[in-house]
């Protein structure tokens, strides 16, 4: 782990552990970014970060953020996965999934699997992180598709939309690209 996440955790005082963990993993893989705005690699704008900074790890506005940036322009598929995220919130309305399914939604955009792009440890934390988060959205992903598959698929069916290529997993050509590990 970065000296950024470990930064971080010393600052998290009384937050949450497992919270704190991830959304220090999280921001210190925004900041490896750099010269990219942190606001921009996580998704969040400048005010937003501020008020997750104060309660999650308060102390830390050592990080290199403008406080007052804006979070950068949304690619076109970014505020559907937003807003499939937040409205299955486990808590409604809650900060933290609000803060999550903004920086889940921009990291979707890198190119490596989602928990690489989160900066997490493992694929775990990824697991534990939308289960804890979005435990309604998360219960759907029976067969353990990989996440950004998953994501994409339920969009598509939100929207009526088939991208795939068969009408069931178990005989499509495409299963390895979206099941198997995420390594
Ligand atoms: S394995 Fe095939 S049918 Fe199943 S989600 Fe992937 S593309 Fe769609």
């Amino acid at each position: 782990m970065s000296e950024t996440y470990h930064r971080l955790m010393a600052c998290a005082g009384a937050a949450d552990p497992f919270d704190a963990h991830v959304f220090a993993c999280i921001l210190a893989k925004g900041q490896s970014e750099a010269p990219r705005p942190l606001t921009e690699a996580v998704g969040l704008a400048g005010p937003e970060l501020a008020r997750l900074v104060a309660r999650l790890f308060p102390g830390a506005q050592w990080l290199p953020a403008d406080w007052t940036a804006s979070s950068g322009a949304d690619a076109i598929e970014e505020p559907d996965l937003r807003a499939m995220l937040t409205d299955n919130a486990t808590i409604a309305g809650s900060d933290e999934a609000a803060w999550l399914a903004a920086m889940v939604a921009r990291r979707s955009l890198q190119p490596d699997h989602l928990w690489q792009d989160l900066g997490l440890s493992m694929r775990s934390d990824l697991n534990g992180l939308l289960n804890r988060h979005f435990a309604p959205l998360a219960a759907l992903n029976t067969q353990d598709m990989k996440w950004k598959k998953f994501f994409y698929r339920q969009m598509c069916q939100i929207e009526g939309i088939n991208i795939c290529k068969s009408p069931a997993c178990d005989t499509c050509t495409d299963y390895p690209m979206c099941y198997g590990p995420e390594e």
